[in-house]
């Protein structure tokens, strides 16, 4: 079977390397993008997968405004992977999400504006389908594997991704929250248009981390994450649904393949010859 490529935090790769030692690190790949993020190969109960630090392996070395998605969704590509698990902390918009709920996002609002979105930049390839935005049968092996450690899990919702550093003022969340928004990262776009542009299943487990500005009143606190916007009972929660991690990536490692139409989104361009079987030869079309 393909490796499963996994995107996460450097933190959540080292929960699967303290349980599964013997990975190789294949550092940063080189593309036509640059060098991706470091890459670590290693297996899961005989099932292979790729680790990406999407933040470089050093902590929050690069936000997410500036991770080369197009390098590293390439290298995935192109160390064999067909399938994406992203693993991401966002806040919560829609007030009935719990902090430390799994939530398996089911669409997504791009407001993110100064980042590199297509691998088609020759301006002849480019209708891909968005409907639905997540892979189905790579989303109903995340909500089985999430189902399985026994925390609470929501199947669906709307994540809105923004541009950051810099976190969302209260209008933006309101506006996001009028237009739909019940998660808010900075993480998942352009990343999950890209894989679909190489014509890889891609799928996101969120765990809830906080609520987002203006949803709830927290005062500011000095020299810790978010300036406060979380309190330390709501960082155990955190903690617990990140503890989760390596049974998730277990389970879905695991899980075979369903059916989906991933492979195929650019088919009528295979068929008009835009574009030839060799994945490499399709950036720049
Ligand atoms: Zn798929």
């Amino acid at each position: 079977m393909p490796p499963l490529a996994v995107v996460g935090g450097s933190g959540a790769y080292d929960l699967l390397a303290r349980e599964y030692a013997g990975g190789r690190n294949l550092g940063p790949r080189e593309t036509p993008f640059g060098p991706s993020a470091p890459i670590r190969e290693l297996e899961v109960d005989g099932s292979p997968i790729l680790f990406l630090s999407r933040h470089g392996e050093t902590g929050y070395h690069r936000t997410a405004r500036f991770v080369n998605y197009r390098a590293n969704v390439y290298a995935m590509r192109d160390l064999g992977a067909t399938r994406v698990l992203a693993w991401s902390g966002p806040g919560a918009i829609d007030p009935s999400l719990q902090i430390g709920q799994y939530v398996v996002p089911d669409d997504l609002l791009d407001e993110t504006r100064h980042r590199e979105d297509t691998y088609f930049t020759g301006g002849s390839v480019g209708f891909v389908r968005q409907s639905p935005v997540f892979c189905p049968s790579l989303r109903a092996a995340a909500l089985a594997a999430c189902g399985n450690t026994g925390t609470s899990t929501r199947d669906g919702a709307t994540y809105a991704c923004t541009e950051g550093p810099r976190l969302e003022t209260p209008a933006e969340i309101r506006k996001l929250g009028i237009i739909g928004g019940q998660l808010v990262g900075m993480t998942l776009a352009p990343e999950v248009f890209l894989a679909k542009e190489l014509c890889m299943c891609y799928a996101a487990i969120c765990y809830v981390t906080n609520y987002a500005e203006g949803l709830s009143e927290k005062p500011f606190v000095p020299g810790v994450l978010f300036e406060g916007l979380l309190d330390e009972d709501e960082m155990a929660q955190v903690n617990a649904a990140v503890a989760g991690f390596v049974d998730i990536v277990r389970g879905v490692a695991a899980s075979e393949p369903g059916h989906c139409h991933c492979a195929h989104l650019l088919d009528r361009y295979k068929r008009r010859g835009t574009i030839g079987e060799d994945w490499r030869q399709w950036i720049g079309r």
